[in-house]
């Protein structure tokens, strides 16, 4: 068709499959296994219909506020958006205007490339050492920005804050966005870094931790010009972009601190858990402080593994890319669940010995 001169062609980020059958072991997109607190499902239920008639706070100020006292930070450090991949997203429209390249890690969160490519960032993807972590010395050159997560998706692995402060101190003159929607699992944020260096956005979700993918929350805290200039494009491209909804729901969330540490204490001890009965089982895999598991086999074809486990509708993420095709990311399920997969695992492992 003539018109298709003039359309933008991108390669859109593919997310993880969310099936419908209601019998599955669902390890394949990093959420919660455990409702977010009671407070949630309260917040959500006072919304009235009246409330709905009218367009919810474009500065959200409340849920800012609530963050905001949360981090021990002002409202003017702190933005949010639907989901982190919206912040996100935001953020690489607002700071990444070089013709110098922006950094990213070549094994790390693929929505990178797809926001890149999409609005014609110039990138580089800078190679993982061979044990996966980030070498620093690698991000010491002429940039236009860098992103990493931290713990870095799909690995699962921690880098340490003197890296990050070292990344971030060496590169003054662009943004560094420390994506750390997995941090709340048993790694260290750098948030405090933020008061330290005006050039570090730290970003992070209520999509894991918080157990309410489904409501599309994320958020950023950072210097209160960075979070301006954020707020700029956010306001160019759409002012509403959280409902009444959402912001009830997430103000809510943040007052059940005891519930928060309780479902957090239970995914780390059952992703340590898992973790001893992989390794028993053979599986190698770096250490992890999220709430996912990347894992090898040395005997075993991770997509093979991959489909038999989605027969049996347990469903892993699996990526066929260069360098990590050998792995499977398995998410932390309930205790009951990791169970029935690990028993699995056993049963094929058994019959692939023959
Ligand atoms: N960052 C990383 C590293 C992720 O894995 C994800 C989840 N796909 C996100 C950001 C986005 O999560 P959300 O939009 O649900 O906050």
């Amino acid at each position: 068709m003539k018109w298709e001169a003039n359309v933008r062609k991108v390669t859109p980020y593919v997310p993880g499959e969310q099936p419908k059958c209601t019998q599955m072991i669902k390890l394949n997109t990093n959420e919660c296994p455990y409702p977010p607190s009671p407070g949630v499902a309260e917040a959500i239920a006072g919304i009235s219909t009246e409330e709905l008639r009218l367009y919810p706070d474009p500065e959200v100020g409340e849920l800012r506020q609530a963050l905001a006292e949360y981090y021990g930070v002002t409202k003017e450090q702190v933005f949010v958006g639907v989901g982190s991949d919206d912040v996100l997203a935001t953020a690489f429209l607002t700071f990444f205007h070089s013709d110098r390249p922006l950094l990213f890690p070549d094994i790390t969160y693929s929505f990178y490339e797809v926001w890149a490519e999409l609005f014609g960032i110039p990138y580089e993807r800078v190679p993982l050492k061979e044990d996966f972590h980030i070498c620093a010395g690698d991000y010491k050159r002429e940039n236009g920005g860098i992103i990493f997560p931290n713990p870095n998706a799909p690995t699962g692995m921690e880098e340490s804050r003197e890296l990050i402060e070292d990344i971030v101190g060496s590169n003054r003159d662009v943004v560094v966005i420390v994506d750390e929607a997995y941090v709340d699992f048993g790694a260290d944020s750098v948030l405090s870094l933020t008061e330290k260096y005006d050039n570090l956005l730290v970003v992070q979700t209520f999509s894991k931790s918080r157990a309410m993918a489904g409501m599309r929350i994320g958020f950023a805290i950072g210097h209160p010009k960075l979070i301006s200039y954020l707020n700029d494009v956010k306001f160019s491209f759409n002012s509403y972009t959280m409902n009444r909804t959402a912001i009830a729901a997430g103000v809510a969330a943040l007052k059940d601190e005891t519930y928060f540490r309780n479902t957090l204490e239970r995914i780390i001890e059952t992703r340590e858990r898992t973790k001893a009965e992989l390794k028993k089982l053979g599986f190698l895999f770096p250490d992890s402080k999220s709430n996912f598991i990347f894992a090898t086999h040395p005997r075993l074809s991770a997509k093979s593994l991959y489909q038999a486990c989605r027969e049996r509708n347990i469903y892993l993420r699996y990526f066929d890319k260069p360098g990590i095709r050998d792995y499977l990311r398995i998410s932390i399920g309930k205790e009951e669940e990791m169970h029935i997969f690990l028993d699995f695992l056993k049963h094929y492992i058994e019959q692939e010995r023959g």
